[in-house]
Parts: structure tokens; sequence; C-alpha cells
């Protein structure tokens, strides 16, 4: 998308300043500059809910981006509808583009587990990256605390194809989000109940024991701890099926 309204310095300026700032003045910030080249993307976890509820407080139709895998919890289904449902959410449903259709009829059903990382690709990476080819600014939940990866972001930051990233919460901990839900008698998803604090698609989560972190349940033995929407990954070349060698194993 051309015109972008900011150059590197302004953004990296406006970033620094936002360090102090409230999760909505960065929102409304954002709404004000970009709308409505503006879309954010959601999980629809409990601590997502904060975000989804600021974000509607700004704009109500501001376009909400779900990675629709094939392999959520049906749990996780049902919250999502529900959540379209009582607040009235602009969701666009993401799902692979249509070259990977052959590749996915053969081996999709065994990537979570042989090649997780060619399936988050698929399945998340290009087809948000596809979606924001009409974007100019992309909000999205992620935080420092999760991550050592997501420790080092910032709040503002142009990404390699000219969509800015803009991470409202990026400074907040998991008391603040649980803060913000109680303040506002926020819906909640079942499974964090269940031992389940952080939820991705269901062959690549599972319920944390007793003293492991959040995210422990995330892609277990896989090596892996992030998706590719902020990492490195998001950054390279698109991938076609015919660069792919990929055999059942
Ligand atoms: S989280 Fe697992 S199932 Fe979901 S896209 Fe990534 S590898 Fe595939």
């Amino acid at each position: 998308m051309t015109n972008f309204p900011l150059s590197r310095s302004e953004i990296e300026t406006i970033s620094e300043e936002f360090e102090t700032a409230s999760p909505p003045e960065i929102i409304s910030w954002a709404v004000e500059t970009f709308h409505p080249n503006l879309v954010m993307s959601s999980s629809f976890q409990t601590h997502s809910i904060p975000l989804l509820h600021m974000v509607r407080q700004a704009h109500p139709q501001i376009r909400v981006c779900f990675l629709e895998t094939g392999f959520h919890f049906w749990e996780t289904l049902i919250f999502r509808e529900k959540l379209e449902r009582i607040w009235g959410l602009n969701i666009v449903d993401l799902r692979p583009n249509d070259t990977w259709s052959v590749f996915l009829r053969r081996f999709g059903r065994n990537l979570p587990q042989e090649d997780p990382d060619l399936c988050c690709y698929i399945r998340k990476v290009q087809p948000m990256k596809i979606a924001l080819q009409d974007a100019q600014a992309w909000i999205t939940g992620i935080r420092r605390e999760q991550t050592d990866n997501r420790a080092k972001a910032k709040i503002l930051e142009l990404k390699k194809d000219g969509v800015l990233r803009i991470a409202p919460l990026l400074n907040w901990r998991k008391a603040d989000l649980w803060a913000y839900i109680q303040k506002h008698d926020l819906p909640q998803h079942p499974l964090p109940l269940e031992r389940y604090p952080s939820i991705g698609c269901k062959p690549c989560t599972r319920p944390i024991r007793p003293g492991e972190d959040d995210r422990a349940g995330r892609w277990d033995a896989k090596g892996k701890t992030e998706c590719g929407l902020h990492t490195e990954m998001f950054d390279r070349p698109a991938i076609t099926p015919s660069d792919v060698t990929f055999t059942k194993k």
C-alpha cells in the first residue's frame, strides 16, 4: 500500500513516546492515523479480550483477523462466535492460500507433527501477510514478558513489506490483563480453567504442569516458541509448494 503517512524516524520517535502511554491512547492514535487501513489480529484467548475490548471501543468496525487454521479447539471457535455475536465484531477468517490446496490435501494432517514451521507458515504467516496487503497498520496483542523474542520488540515496528505493526500491550504484564478483565467483567475462554493459560492449535497445545511457564504447553518438545507472525519468518520472501520438499513420514 502506498502513501504511508510516517517516515522511519517519526515512527521511532513516536514508538519511544508510547513506552509511557496507555494502550487506549496508542489505539486511539492508530485509529486516527490509519483507519480504514488498519486491521488487528486476534487468537480469541482470554488474554486477547482486553485488546479486542479496547479496539472495539475506539472503533467498532475495525477488521479483526482470525487465523482459521482448521486445528482450533472447538472451545476457541465457540468463544470466537460468541464474541462476534455479542460485540458485533467485524471478524475476517483467514485461511491458507489456494496455491496450497493440493499440498494440504496430501500432507496437511501430518504437518503439525512433522514440520510445524511450515505448517505455521502456510496456515498463519502467509494468510496474515496476504490480509495485510491492503492495510497500512496492524494491531497485535504481543507482550514483552511472553517470550525472549517479544522482549526485544518495539511498540511500533515497520515491517519489510511496509506494514506498521502496533503492539499497544507490549509493556503490560499478565496481572494488568486480569485487572482489566475483572474491571470490565469481560467474557472468558473456558480452557484456562483446565490448565491451558496459552491456547493455540489443538495438536500444538497441551495443559501446563504446576510451576510451568504459561507458554510451556505450546509446541512442547518441538523446539519452537512462536508461530512466526512475530519472528524473522514474517519478513522472509513468500514460498510456494514448488519451493518445498516434504515427504510424509
Ligand atoms: S500451531 Fe500447530 S497446527 Fe497450528 S498452524 Fe502452527 S504447527 Fe500448524
